[in-house]
Parts: C-alpha cells; structure tokens; sequence
C-alpha cells in the first residue's frame, strides 16, 4: 500500500478520499487554491499545500504545480477524484515520468473513452449495443442531411469531447439541423478545445442507468451493480438512486454482463462507470466514466463495497478483494445532490457566507460534504456543495427517510436546491418510479408549485431555529476571548 496519497481535488471529494486513506493508514496531501484556503478539505488533510490562484487553470489543473509538490512532500500516488483532471492523460504521463502512481486507468484508455465517437466503435467492435449514429465527426452539412433522414428525427448533435452535459442539441427537423451543428460545433471548440461533433438518434423516454464497474491489474473486472440517473437538469444529474426501480436479475445481468464486456475490451483497471440509455426494454452504451462518480456513495451503501479504498488497493497493486459473486445489494439508497443553486430561478447558481448550517443525522443517513458554518463557497468552482445519502430497505422506505433527513438539512446564507429535492420526494410519480430524462421538465409546474410551498414552510421553521445557532457577534468575542487567553499562555510561558 502506498504510504501517501497527495489528492488532487477539492471539496466533499478530497475529504472522501481522506477517509479512504485514514483507514488503511496512508498518509493524505491537500492542495488548495487561494481561495480555498479555509476549506474543510485542506485542514482535514494529513498536510496541505497552496497550489496558486483561485481559477482552477491557475490551480487544480495545474498539472506541473501538482507534481512538484507531489515530489516536494514525498507522496508516491495521486488521487484525482472527479472533474479537474480526472480524465487528463497528460496527468498520468507526468506521474510515470515522475515515478508517482496515479490512482486511475492508463492515459491511452482515458483517451479512448474521453472520445465519444471513438468509445462508441470500440464498443461497437465490442459487441456492446450503441445508440445508432454517425462513427466520424461530422464534415459536410449535405452528409450529416442525409445520415439524420437515415436515422430519423430527432435526432442529437453531440461534441464527441464533451461533458458535463454541455455541447448537446435536440434537433426535431431538418430545418433545424444546419443551425444547431454551427452552435453545437463552437460551444464545443470553446468548452474543450476540440469543435468535432457527431449525429446520433434521440431517445425520446430513456432512462439513464449506468453499472459501477471495478477492475484490477490482474484482468478481474465485475460489475457492483446499478444506478438510476434520470432525475436530471440541463443533462446533468441531481438526484440518485440503487438499484434502479425498474431493475429486475434478467436485465441486471444483461446489462452488468455488457458493461464488465465493455470494460474488458479496453483492459481496464480501475473504478469506473458504464453508462447505457434504456429505452423501451432495450439498452445502448453512452459513455464510460474512467474514474470514480460523484454518485458513488449509493452503491458502497447498497453492496457495502468502499470503492475508494478498493480504487487504492487496485492502483497499489492488489487483486479485487472480492469477486463477482459476492456482490449482492440489499435494500435502496438514495443520493440527493445539495448545490448552491437556485432551483426556483432555473438553477443559477449562488454563492456567498454559510450563516447557519445544521445536518441531518441517524439511522440510514450520510452526509458527504465540504462545507461548514461560517463557510463562504468560492464562485470559481462547480455548484456542487454536498450529497445527502440515504438507506432504507424498500424504495418508499427510503423515499419517506430522505424526506426526513431533508427536513433536518438547514443551509442559511445561500440558497440550495434543497427545496427541489423535498418536492421530489412528495411527486407522486417519482415515488411510483415513473422515471425518465425530462421527468424535471416535464414536471416543472407541479415541482415549482410544490417548492413555493416549501420555501414558505422553511423560513417559518428556520426562523424558529435560527437561535439555536449562535450569533455572530457572540462568535466574534469567543473568538477574541480564546485569542487572548493564548498569548497570556504563551506570555506566562516565556516569564517562567
Ligand atoms: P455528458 O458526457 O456531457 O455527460 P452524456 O452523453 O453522458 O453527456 O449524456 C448526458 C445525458 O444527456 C444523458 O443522461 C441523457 O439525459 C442525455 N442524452 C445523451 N444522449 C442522448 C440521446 N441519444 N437521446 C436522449 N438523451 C440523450
């Protein structure tokens, strides 16, 4: 096992991969921004090091000024978590140059699967359903004419170096077609670098389920089950779920068997996700995520697998410590992804001082989070401020415990999407599992009535509670008091 991990994140990711590393006795390395300089993350770490400016270019994505201090603390892997540089190949040719591990799959993968258009042929060769489509970049607007009349409209128009959701057009017509190739094509040579985009069909309904996969060096690859994504907002993801309600063993076996195929093809090794669309009792491969997901909490929950501490193992060297039979799920677990947003003005995002933070606790819940009272969330980084996870054994059962650990989440100062997630809990049709990607759009009305609710519920509760929490002032003295007592200490000290 390594004997330190430098992690090269920030956020409630950073300190998930500290605990990893506390329990197997490793050794952790924060580095921050300035502006995450009183973050949780980097007082939680064994050592912390100031990595540069705020502006993730300046910092986490500082490839050069992550090495050095790699080398500088002594630490012999990094951990990139997820976003930043999760999928860099460059990264992981600096670590082999510099005779650091990186806990994620070799750069020649990373790129292959970065590539949409190219992870699609590989599965393709593979054998893998796909979503049907163009497999090159799309040069002639005549051609890419003649390939959505083939396939049939609608269809998407999609940056094959995407992600994030960003770069993706529904075009319904013909006449729509020139229109949102030109714009999905700059919004992707602006985003990422790379303007090639791709035609593919447009599911209508699907459902997007995906399969955690875990691979090691030794050619062991199983599948850790399922996860329901639909509950989605500008095609990202906001709440979480495992197993899928619609999974039953037959499909969980056809489509963990196609994902473990999927990762056999390419030799992978390491934690990594399988994403498929399903539609209409069939399924077809998205994507593959090479490197550990926001949403896995729900699956260590549901199988009581640590992925992370499996990811260090792998990447030390290690085989899987377990095998495909010996992953079973038990029970349901939810995952509701708290951001600084506001979800009653389309989700835009929010930042500013923490004045009040309490989370909820008992039986089935985990909070994973980066943030504290007094807090204040930088405006450079992603939304994302923590994830309420929850366990029950029936779907319901963990629907009604989410509810109530919502009840308990109290975040003053910013605005989050926690009034979102409470009228989720109380849609009839998500309770039913009637789920699918536009479930938010199409449920707008009803959700925005049922958050103007509960906005107004919240504020009277709050209010009642805001307290119990201490006042400012009051924080400022105690602060100044202890501050005081110290230098007499210190003062005494030197007398004596
Ligand atoms: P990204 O890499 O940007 O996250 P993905 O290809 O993983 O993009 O897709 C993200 C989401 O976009 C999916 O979960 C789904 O909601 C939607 N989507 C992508 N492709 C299609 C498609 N062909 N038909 C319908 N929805 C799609």
């Amino acid at each position: 096992m390594f004997n330190k991990v430098l992690i090269a994140n920030r956020g409630e990711i950073a300190i998930r991969v500290m605990r990893a590393c506390r329990e197997l006795d490793v050794q952790s390395v924060a580095v921050y921004s300035d502006a995450d300089k009183y973050s949780l993350f980097a007082k939680f770490a064994d050592e912390a090091y100031s990595i540069g400016e705020s502006s993730p270019s300046k910092s986490y994505l500082n490839i050069d000024k992550i090495i050095e201090v790699a080398e500088k603390s002594g630490a012999d892997a990094i951990h990139p978590g997820y976003g930043f540089l999760a999928e860099n190949s460059r990264l992981g040719k600096e670590c082999e140059k510099h005779g650091i591990k990186l806990i994620g799959p070799s750069g020649s993968v990373i790129e292959s699967m970065g590539d949409k258009i190219t992870s699609k042929k590989l599965m393709r060769s593979a054998g893998i359903p796909v979503i049907p489509g163009t497999d090159k970049g799309i040069s002639d607007i005549d051609e890419a004419v003649e390939i959505a009349e083939s396939i049939g409209y609608p269809v998407i128009v999609k940056a094959s170096a995407g992600g994030g959701g960003i770069g993706m057009r529904t075009v319904y017509e013909k006449d729509e077609l020139v229109r949102a190739i030109e714009s999905t094509q700059s919004v992707a040579a602006s985003a990422f670098g790379n303007s090639t985009v791709f035609i593919e069909k447009y599911l209508e309904e699907p459902r997007h389920i995906e399969f955690q996969i875990m691979a090691d060096e030794y050619g062991n690859t199983i599948h850790v089950a399922d996860r329901e994504c639909s509950i989605q907002r500008r095609h990202q993801k906001l709440i979480e779920e495992a197993p899928s309600p619609i999974m039953t063993e037959d499909l969980r076996e056809r489509m963990g068997s196609a994902a473990v195929k999927a990762a056999e093809s390419i030799n992978y090794a390491n934690a990594g996700t399988v994403e498929f669309l399903y539609s209409n009792g069939d399924f077809y491969f998205l994507e593959m995520n090479t490197r550990i997901q926001v949403e896995h909490p729900i699956t260590e929950i549901v199988t009581g697998i640590d992925l992370v501490q499996e990811q260090l193992k792998i990447a030390s060297g290690k085989e899987l410590s377990c095998s495909q039979k010996d992953i079973s799920v038990t029970g349901h677990a939810i995952e509701c992804r708290i951001n600084a947003e506001n979800p009653l003005k389309d989700f835009s995002p929010n930042s500013g001082k923490i004045t009040g933070y309490r989370s909820p606790g008992g039986h089935g819940v985990r909070v994973d989070s980066g943030v504290y009272m007094n807090y204040s969330i930088p405006t450079f980084y992603d939304s994302m401020i923590s994830k309420l996870i929850v366990w029950d054994r029936t779907r319901t059962a963990a629907i009604d415990r989410m509810k109530r650990a919502l009840s308990e989440y109290v975040i003053l100062g910013v605005k989050t999407t926690i009034p979102f997630h409470k009228a989720m809990m109380r849609s009839a049709d998500f309770r039913a599992g009637k789920l699918n990607t536009h479930f938010v759009d199409e449920h707008h009305k009803g959700i925005t009535e049922e958050m103007e609710k509960v906005v107004i519920e919240d504020k009277e509760r709050w209010n009642r509670l805001k307290s119990t929490f201490l006042p400012q002032k009051k924080v400022a003295a105690i602060t100044t008091a202890v501050g005081s007592y110290m230098n007499n200490v210190q003062i005494q000290q030197k007398e004596k």
